[in-house]
C-alpha cells in the first residue's frame, strides 16, 4: 500500500472527471517540514502555531518567533503556507501565562478571544509574522471566529502593527492575507457578512463537528455517537461552499474530515476543491480522487439531503464500492 502510495506522489491529484484538487498537509513544527515534499503536498493549510508555545518554557519574544516562522517558510520553498494566530487558552494551557479555570474551556476564552481581549500577545505575533514573511506573501488565519466583526478588531491590529513596521522602514509582505477559520456555527449564518471581510476561510471541522452536535471532540463516549457524514453537517457545509462560490472566496476544510477518504469523497461533491490534512493521508486521498467522479458525488448528495437524517453513511460507502472509488 505504502509503496503504492509514493507512486502516486508525483501525480497530479485530478478527479476523473477532470477536477483539480489542491492538497495541503497540516503542521506545527518545523520537524514536520519535510514532510511537505515526501508526500507532494501543494503547501501548508494549516500551520498550528501553538505549539512552539506549548513546547517553551517561558513566552517566545519576537525576534524567537520571528527566526521559527521563517525558517518555516524557507523549508517550503516558495508553497504557500497558512500560519493560524495562536489557538490557546481553554485546556491548552501556557505555564507562563496565568489563566483562570473554567467551567467549559472549549466554548471558554480561547483563540481569538483572548487575542482580541489581550491583544500584546497577538500583536506580538503579527509582528514576528510581518518580519518573517518580509518581500514575500503572508497568509494568517483567525481560529474561532464566531461573528463577522471580531474580523474587523483583529484587522485593526494587524493594520497597527503594518503601520509600525512601515514607520520604521521594514521591508514588509509582498501581499498580506487574512482568513477565519469556519469552526463555530454561529458564523455560517452570517456568511454574506463574513465573507467579504476575508480573503480565504477554511473549515476546523473537528470544533465545528463538535460544536454542530455539542458533542465533546475528545470525549468518546458521546463523539461516537455522532457522524461527520451526517445529514445536518453536510447541509451546513453544502451552504457554506456555495456562498463562498457567490463571493469568490477560496475555501478548504482543515480538520481531520478532509484526511479521511469517504469525507473527502462527499466534500467534493459539495464543491470543495482544497484540503489540508495530515501527512500520511495525502497518499490515501489522492488515490480516492484519481478514482473519482466527482458529479456523480454531486448528484448522490443532492438525492440523500432532500430527506435524509443522521448518518448517511452507510448509503455513501455503498456508492463509493459500487463505483470502485
Ligand atoms: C479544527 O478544529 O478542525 C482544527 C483544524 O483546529 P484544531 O484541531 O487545532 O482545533
Ligand atoms: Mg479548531
Amino acid at each position: 500500500r505504502q509503496k503504492q502510495y509514493e507512486k502516486l506522489r508525483d501525480l497530479p491529484a485530478v478527479t476523473k472527471d477532470g477536477e483539480r484538487i489542491a492538497l495541503q498537509i497540516n503542521a506545527g513544527l518545523l520537524q514536520d517540514m519535510p514532510h511537505l515534499a515526501e508526500s507532494g503536498g501543494d503547501g501548508i493549510g494549516l500551520f498550528r502555531t501553538e505549539l512552539m508555545f506549548m513546547l517553551s518554557h517561558s513566552l517566545p519574544r519576537v525576534d524567537r518567533q520571528t527566526e521559527a516562522y521563517s525558517a518555516i517558510l524557507q523549508e517550503a520553498k516558495g508553497k504557500p503556507v497558512v500560519f493560524r494566530s495562536l489557538d490557546i487558552g481553554g485546556d491548552k494551557i501556557l505555564p507562563y501565562l496565568r489563566q483562570i479555570p473554567e467551567e467549559n474551556p472549549a466554548i471558554g476564552w480561547r483563540a481569538i478571544r483572548m487575542s482580541l481581549d489581550r491583544p500584546a500577545l497577538f500583536r506580538m505575533q503579527i509582528r514576528a509574522l510581518l518580519r518573517a514573511a518580509a518581500g514575500q506573501q503572508l497568509r494568517v488565519m483567525l481560529p474561532m471566529i464566531a461573528v463577522a466583526t471580531e474580523m474587523d478588531e483583529a484587522r485593526a491590529l494587524i493594520d497597527k502593527e503594518w503601520a509600525l513596521a512601515k514607520a520604521r522602514g521594514s521591508l514588509l509582505p509582498s501581499e498580506l492575507l487574512i482568513g477565519a477559520m469556519i469552526e463555530v456555527p454561529s458564523v455560517l449564518f452570517e456568511l454574506d457578512e463574513l465573507l467579504p471581510r476575508v480573503d480565504f476561510v477554511s473549515v476546523g471541522s473537528n470544533d465545528l463537528m463538535q460544536f454542530l452536535f455539542a458533542a465533546d471532540r475528545s470525549n468518546p463516549r458521546v463523539v461516537n455517537r455522532f457522524d461527520s457524514l451526517s445529514a445536518a453537517p453536510l447541509k451546513a457545509l453544502k451552504m457554506l461552499a456555495g456562498a463562498c462560490y457567490r463571493h469568490n472566496v477560496p475555501l478548504t476544510v482543515c480538520g481531520e474530515m478532509a484526511g479521511r477518504p469517504i469525507e473527502a469523497m462527499c466534500l467534493i461533491g459539495l464543491g470543495f476543491r482544497t484540503f489540508s490534512m495530515a501527512p500520511a493521508s495525502i497518499g490515501p486521498v489522492k488515490a480516492m480522487i484519481r478514482s473519482l467522479d466527482g458529479s456523480a458525488v454531486t448528484d448522490l448528495l443532492d438525492d440523500l439531503l432532500v430527506s435524509g437524517s443522521g448518518s448517511l453513511r452507510a448509503e455513501i460507502e455503498a456508492f463509493a464500492a459500487r463505483s470502485k472509488v
